[in-house]
C-alpha cells in the first residue's frame, strides 16, 4: 500500500508523515529530507540537487525519481509506504505509477492537506529552515501552484484515491482527521 501526503509547502505533510510512520509503523520517504541528507553528506545527488533546493525550485524529475526508485528497493519499504513531498509533477506521478506496479503495490490514498496561504507563510517562517526566507517560501508556493497542484486533477481522475483534509487545526486534530480517512480503507 502507498499513501501519498499531498499539499503546498507548510501544510504539515512532514509532521503528519512522521507521526503516521511512527504510530502506524509505516515506512516513510520524504524526498525533501533525502535531498537535505544528500547535501549535508556531499553525495553526488546532493551536489546535483543543492542549487535547486536552495532556490526553492524542483529538483529535476529524473534525479528525484531515481532516489524514490532506490528507496523503494530497500527491504524496509516492501510493505506500506508513506510518501511525503513526492510526486510533485505530472512526470513524477507517471514515473510513480511504473514503480508502484513494479513493486506490486497500489496507491491507496492521496491525502490532500490544505491550509490558508498566509498562515502557511507564518508557519514556515517560524520553522526557520535555510530555504524558509519569505522570498523563497513565496517562490516555492508558486512552484507548487504551477507544477504540483495540477496533480490534484491527475489523482481526482483515479477512482476515489484523492481525499481532502482541512489542515487548519493543531497537529493532533489533523492527525485524527487523516487516520479517520485511512481507516475507511477505500
Ligand atoms: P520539502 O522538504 O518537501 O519542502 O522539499 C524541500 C526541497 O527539496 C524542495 O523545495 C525541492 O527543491 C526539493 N524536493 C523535494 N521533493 C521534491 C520532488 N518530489 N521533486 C522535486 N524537488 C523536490
Amino acid at each position: 500500500m502507498v499513501i501519498i501526503l499531498f499539499g503546498a509547502p507548510g501544510v504539515g505533510k512532514g509532521t503528519q508523515a512522521a507521526l503516521l510512520a511512527e504510530r502506524m509503523n509505516l515506512a516513510h520517504l520524504s524526498t525533501g529530507d533525502a535531498f537535505r541528507n544528500a547535501i549535508a553528506t556531499g553525495t553526488e545527488v546532493g551536489k546535483l540537487a543543492k542549487a535547486y533546493v536552495d532556490a526553492g525550485d524542483l529538483v529535476p524529475d529524473d534525479i528525484v525519481t531515481r532516489i524514490v526508485e532506490e528507496t523503494l528497493d530497500l527491504p524496509q519499504y516492501t510493505s506500506s509506504v508513506i510518501l511525503d513531498g513526492f510526486p510533485r509533477s505530472v512526470a513524477q506521478a507517471e514515473a510513480l505509477e511504473v514503480l508502484v506496479a513494479k513493486h506490486n503495490k497500489n496507491i491507496q490514498h492521496v491525502v490532500n492537506i490544505s491550509v490558508e496561504g498566509e498562515q502557511i507563510i507564518q508557519r514556515l517562517l517560524q520553522r526557520g529552515r535555510k530555504d524558509d526566507t519569505e522570498e523563497i517560501i513565496r517562490h516555492r508556493m508558486s512552484v507548487y501552484d504551477n507544477e504540483t497542484a495540477p496533480l490534484l486533477d491527475f489523482y481526482s481522475r483515479r477512482n476515489g484515491v484523492l481525499k481532502n483534509v482541512d489542515g487548519n487545526a493543531d497537529v493532533e486534530e489533523v492527525y485524527k482527521r487523516i487516520t479517520a480517512i485511512l481507516s475507511r480503507n477505500s
